[in-house]
């Protein structure tokens, strides 16, 4: 099975993402990926985050000496919104065809296994960036997942209590089948 690494969206302090009732999106998304790689390596999945209080272009950096291409990054955020705006979507190497089909992939696994709703399956050149350097300038094939809203109070509850298990099995289910 490949190697799957992490990156938990944003740099504490410096640049916390999404904020709502009192949290900060790197906040939970450090806690949902440390209890999903709990989960994961009870599943039998190697799995290792880049450390989180680097900044970006030093993540870059970091799984570039790290990783190797056969290997597999999954960047993890929260999204914000409109109180009701729910649900995951997930962003792939937009104009490869290998990337989106791995990416369909992905998605269909975090259908099954989780309960947020599907807001689909996005090219990186479709963000407000153009482009996504996590995904585009990285070695390893790479995916970004908005797990969530963090400004819905119904998918932050999801996050901090079955989120980091469901997403787990995702990922296995995914790296099981690639
Ligand atoms: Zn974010």
């Amino acid at each position: 099975m490949k190697k799957l690494f992490f990156e938990v969206g944003h740099t504490k302090g410096k640049d916390p993402g999404a904020m709502a009732f009192g949290t900060t999106e790197h906040v939970e998304v450090t806690r949902l990926v440390a209890r999903c790689c709990e989960e994961l390596a009870s599943l039998g999945v190697q799995a290792e985050c880049i450390p989180v209080h680097l900044l970006l272009h030093e993540k870059i950096a970091w799984i570039n000496r790290k990783a190797v291409p056969e290997d597999v990054l999954v960047s993890v955020h929260m999204n914000s919104g409109k109180s009701s705006a729910r649900g995951l979507e997930v962003y792939y190497y937009g104009g490869s065809s290998e990337s989106l089909h791995a990416g369909a992939r992905l998605q269909k696994a975090l259908s099954l296994e989780t309960m947020l709703s599907n807001r689909g399956l996005k090219p990186d050149t479709q963000t407000r960036h153009g482009r996504l350097g996590i995904i585009r300038d990285t070695k390893p094939w790479a995916f970004l997942l908005e797990f969530g809203f963090l400004t819905s109070q119904e998918d932050l509850e999801y996050v901090r209590t079955k989120g980091g298990g469901d997403l787990a099995r995702a990922l296995f289910a995914w790296l099981s089948s690639w």
